[in-house]
């Protein structure tokens, strides 16, 4: 699974992944979900919002399942292993429970969530978000890319009705728990020395807007005293993210810019940056963002806000349990899991060690054998999971 996966999307030069939602790439990433989903017996759905998922057992039928998955997007140069991960290990892990000879008392099913990083339309899980109804319909249908093509269209071109996008309760009905598994995003389990951790919380954070606005004139002929330019508001800003993060315990981030008109020799007339910010707490976050737009001179328009998300601690506390006393550790990076446990779902995640810690970049990574204590991790939580009732693994 891991090799057919692995040229898909990839860019010859970087290395890096580019599978952006309803591009190539990731029609080629959902045929090979539904490819590997049949190739099992699996009843293969989309749901309205665009979501892939594979069943075993009917869970319309037999009630809510178990359900494990992540995603197959990747942002501009991720790596191979944020959400595919997550993705090829449930197929697996599902594998080895049939090895096993083990009979789910409950319809166990795989799930692929579109549009996780939200690197083409700019919100991330869009396809958990519309699903749980808290991203708008018609302004995920507007929702546009950089060339100018709307969500919409792209669903279209894509095969996918968008007109139906939107809370879809016939779907969360289907999901009694929702264990994702995934590479970490840093090095807690480095430091401590464990092939898997799980997750404890997600960190509340965020995407703001700011546009910042001043007059465009020649690179060589402007007098600096006579220069409104916006890119030095831009780097009081950046810098203030900064110190202001490290004030709070937190971190902030200006990743993409928009700088007009862009040329070499031309101050620029606006420059519009877009800050990430997340922290422990709420007004961590908040105040940072305050102290960038102050720096910038201009309004931060949020974007998106996601709150933290703590997940469910009875889970928590018993996939830590059945695997041996597990680590447990908070995470900085929004995930899928979060958005459906914000939406009140039994959610959980596990995470597998990165030796570098490093996420969203080619040099992400994770060695076989810790990926293969991923899959055994998700096996043995599964099974106990759907056990029959008065079967349940005794917690390790
Ligand atoms: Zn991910």
């Amino acid at each position: 699974m891991w090799a057919d996966l692995l040229p898909v999307g990839r860019d010859a030069a970087t290395g890096g992944y580019r599978r952006h939602a309803w591009a190539p790439a990731d029609l080629t990433c959902r045929e090979w979900f539904a490819a590997e989903a049949v190739r099992r017996g699996l009843d293969v759905t989309v749901d309205r919002n665009g979501n892939q998922w594979a069943w075993w057992g009917d869970p319309d039928a037999d009630g809510p399942g178990v359900v494990t998955g992540s995603h197959l997007d990747s942002v501009p140069d991720g790596g191979a292993y944020d959400g595919p991960l997550g993705v090829v290990t449930a197929f697996a892990a599902l594998d080895l429970l049939r090895e096993r000879g083990h009979q789910p008392s409950r319809p166990l099913g795989v799930v692929s969530f579109t549009d996780e990083e939200g690197a083409r339309f700019g919100i991330a899980c869009t396809g958990s978000r519309l699903l749980t109804g808290v991203l708008d319909a018609d302004r995920a249908r507007s929702l546009t890319d950089a060339d100018g093509t709307t969500l919409s269209d792209a669903m279209t071109a894509a095969g996918q009705d968008p007109a139906h996008l939107g809370r879809d309760d016939e779907t969360l009905r289907r999901v009694g728990t929702l264990v994702e598994l995934h590479v970490e995003q840093g090095r807690a389990l480095v430091d401590v020395g464990a092939p898997v951790g799980v997750a404890s919380s997600i960190w509340p954070h965020g995407r703001w807007r700011l546009d910042l606005m001043g007059e465009a004139n020649h690179a060589g002929t402007t007098r600096l005293e006579d220069r409104d330019d916006p890119m030095l508001r831009l780097a009081t800003a950046v810098l203030a993210a900064r110190e202001s993060a490290t004030e709070h315990g937190a971190v902030a981030t200006v990743g993409r810019l928009a700088v007009h008109p862009n040329g070499t020799n031309a101050i620029p007339s606006s420059v519009r940056a877009w800050l990430d910010a997340r922290g422990a707490a709420e007004a961590d976050v908040r105040a940072v963002v305050a102290e960038v737009a102050d720096a910038a001179g201009a309004a931060a328009v949020e974007e998106s806000w996601t709150p933290e998300v703590t997940f469910a601690p009875q889970l928590r506390d018993r996939l830590a349990a059945l695997l041996g006393g597990a680590p447990v550790l908070p995470t900085a990076a929004g995930h899928d899991a979060g958005i459906l446990a914000d939406a009140g779902v039994d959610a959980a995640m596990l995470f597998v060690r990165n030796p570098t810690g490093i996420s969203h970049s080619p040099a992400e990574h994770a060695e076989d054998d810790d990926c293969a204590a991923g899959v055994e991790a998700l096996a043995v939580v599964l099974a106990d999971l759907t056990a029959p009732a008065g079967n349940e693994a005794a917690p390790a």
